[in-house]
Order: structure tokens, then sequence, then C-alpha cells
């Protein structure tokens, strides 16, 4: 029998200007080249370290738990749910995107009652809706969404973290999308657990999820702590408190691992590890504040091109965030055709929509590595090429030039 090899994987250069993932930056992908090391390896725990120092900074808290769940954006969000929240726990949620119903579903798997506070598409839920609701349904955990990128709107969080201790309720946010793009104020919010990714404005490949555990949650988690036959002696779950769901995910084995003990869990991945880690090396050498400042001017300038093109930005400009833009698509232009046609010709993706916003917007990140100026520009021509050649009229040169007054 003749063999199958396939080729070797060799991608097509391409500029990912969607919502994620964006082009790693090189030197992540050279750290994730590097050997592999014992887990147990003096070298390796010292990596684990410095990776929670480095996190810390990145989600400006002063957190002892902030560390990595091995898996994608994703598996953050689940292991924080599923170690806060106990069936039959009450859990209120801002549903305003699809993130926020992915936090739904999740909740609703682990067996919690589901409180939402549900928004059209596109609004953000005030201080006062947020404080009413927790005053009505008394929830053990609040949870939302800080960048929803399906809506393209972030979540204001000041104060919300204050709200939930004044009600004796634990917090968790996701940050998937903003982490290293905008400001994750993490003990200003005093938000409890807060979860991100890589592929975003961190710069690096989909794979790891940075997570932030204030001591009050990290306590209660620890509550839920259970003996595992043949490995564990001590931990003991704690009288009434019911046992984490998940093994993958209980953050109170995955904590013991990141701790000094090192108790065996899974295998920390080394590789992700080193892409976070150098991910988040590079975060800090550019600086958070001039970072941050770089994602604005890469979506302000993206949309002034936009404008001078005559499309029309999705949502209000108050509660934008500035790493990713929704754009309505204008009547009579296959959204998908320009799409292929950007990939096909130009080498570059921007993003579909998902569920009310389906075929209704393009979403064009501007994130991480992509947040620089040649690469907006590009974008921008690209789609005026594109739409011009679909037979959408428009004014010829006007987006570039806009971009190009914002960005000088
Ligand atoms: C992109 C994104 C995720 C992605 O999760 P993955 O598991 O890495 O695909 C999660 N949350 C938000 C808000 C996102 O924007």
């Amino acid at each position: 029998m003749s063999s199958t090899f396939f080729r070797q994987i060799d991608p097509p250069q391409r500029m990912l200007m969607g919502p994620g993932p964006i082009n790693a930056h090189p030197r992540v992908l050279r750290a994730m080249s590097a050997d592999m090391l014992g887990q147990f390896d003096p070298e390796m725990t010292e990596y684990m370290n410095e990776t929670m120092a480095l996190y810390r900074q990145i989600f400006m808290t002063r957190n002892q738990w902030t560390f990595l769940v091995d898996g994608t954006a994703r598996a953050g969000i689940e292991a924080a749910l599923v170690s806060l929240v106990e069936p039959g726990d009450k859990i209120l949620l801002v549903r305003a995107g699809r993130f926020g119903l992915l936090l739904s579903e999740i909740a609703e798997r682990i067996g919690a009652e589901i409180c939402a506070l549900d928004l059209p598409w596109g609004q953000v839920a005030t201080l006062e809706q947020i404080e009413d609701a927790l005053k009505t349904h008394k929830p053990e955990v609040f949870a939302c969404i800080h960048g929803d990128t399906s809506t393209t709107m972030a979540q204001p969080l000041e104060g919300v973290g204050e709200l939930c201790r004044k009600y004796n309720v634990l917090s968790y946010t996701d940050v998937t999308a903003t982490l290293g793009g905008m400001a994750i104020n993490t003990d200003v919010w005093g938000i409890d657990v807060v979860s991100g990714g890589l592929q975003k404005c961190m710069g690096g490949p989909p794979g790891s999820a940075p997570i932030t555990v204030s001591d009050r949650a990290a306590e209660h988690i620890m509550a839920r702590r259970h003996v595992e036959a043949g490995i564990r002696a001590e931990g003991t779950a704690n009288g009434n408190r019911a046992r984490i769901l998940s093994n993958y995910f209980d953050l109170a084995m995955v904590m013991d691992y990141w701790s000094e003990k090192r108790l065996n869990h899974h295998t920390e991945a080394t590789t992700m590890l080193y892409g976070a880690r150098e991910a988040a090396r590079i975060v800090l050498e550019e600086g958070l504040d001039a970072r941050f400042a770089r994602h604005a001017q890469a979506s302000a300038c993206l949309i002034a091109g936009l404008r001078a093109m005559n499309l029309r930005i999705f949502g209000d400009d108050a509660h934008r965030m500035t790493n990713v833009t929704g754009v309505w698509i204008p009547d009579g232009v296959d959204g998908e055709a320009i799409r292929t046609r950007m990939r096909d010709d130009f080498g570059i993706e921007i993003g579909t929509a998902f569920g009310p916003l389906a075929g209704r917007i393009w979403r064009i990140g501007t994130m991480g590595y992509n947040a620089v100026k040649h690469k907006v520009l590009l974008t921008l021509g690209a789609l005026e090429a594109c739409l011009a050649a679909q037979g959408h009229t428009l004014p010829r040169g006007a987006a570039v030039d806009a971009a190009l007054a914002e960005w000088p």
C-alpha cells in the first residue's frame, strides 16, 4: 500500500485583518520553536513563575494567582465558570452579543440558574442596570464580556467589581479580545476572575488562556478542592461546597500546579508557555500605554478611511472597542464576494459576522502585530478596489487619503 503524507505545511502569506486570529509576532513564533523541557526542570518552573509575573502586569493586578490555562480562550472562560459556579447557583450574565451567549451556554451546562441582562447586540449595560439586576436576582456570580468582537463594543467596567462586592457576588469577565489592546484594569475594576487569549491584541497564536484570580475567588475555588486518588493526600472538599465539575478545568488543581507545590495536574503546554511568555514580553517592552494608543490610532485611521468611502460604521462611538470595527455592508453589495476577492486578490482577510449581524456587517480588526499604519492603509486600498470591481460607486482614492490624514 502506498503511503499518503500530504504536503509540507507552507501556508500562503495572509494579512489577517479580521477579529482574530491575527498574524502572530515573529518573535512569538520563534520562541515557540525552542526545545522542550521537563515540566519540573528548574528552568521550566522559572519560566512559569516569570510568566505569572509578566501577566500580572498585563492584567494590571497584584493577584498572586495569575497564570495560564492551556487551551484557547474558551478554555479560560470555561475554567473560570466551572470553578466559580456550583450547580444550582444563580449567575447573572450580560447577554449583548455572541460571547455573552457563550457564557450563558457554559453556565447552563454547569446547571446554574441563568439570570440574564439581555440587550440588543451593540449595546452595553449601564451600572444602574447591573445594580438593579443584582438586587432583583441576588446571584452568586456575575459574568460579562469586556470587548465582544461579535458587536465590536466594549462594556464599561468601572465600578462593576465594587457593586458585586457590595452584594457579595463573585465576578468574572472575558477580556480575550481586548487583552494587550485596551486597558484591563483588573484591580481598579475589582473583577475577581479575568481571562483572555493570545490571538487578538496579544499578537500570539490561539492556544493559551492567561487568567487572573483574586484572593477571595481563589479561596472560594480552593474550598471546592477534592482528593484525586493516588495523587493528592490533601485538599478534601470543604463541607457542603460542590466538587468542581471538570477535572481539566478545575482551577484549584491548576493553581496547585502553578504553586510552589507543583502538584502535577496536566503537563503545562511547553510551547504555548514559551509563546505566551514572549508575547507578554513584547507587550511590556512596547509599554502598555503606548500599545493602547497604537491600537486607538490604528482604528481611528481605519474608521476615517471607511467613512471617506461613504461606508457606515456599526454601533455608537462612545463604547467602540479600539481594535475591531464593524462596518455596514452597503445595500446591493455581496459581503461574502468582497471577502473572497480581498483574500484571493490581496491576501487580506476581513471578518464576517454572527447572529443578527450576519451578512450585515464586516468586522475589521486592527490588533496587536497588525495594528500598524501600512496594514490599515493596505486594507482600505484593497477594500476600495474590491468594492469598485463589484460595481459599487464610491469616491476613489479618498479612503487612503483620509486615513493618511488621520495617521500622518
Ligand atoms: C475571540 C474571542 C474569544 C475566542 O475564544 P477561542 O476559544 O480562543 O476561540 C473568546 N471571547 C471573546 C470575547 C472573543 O472575542
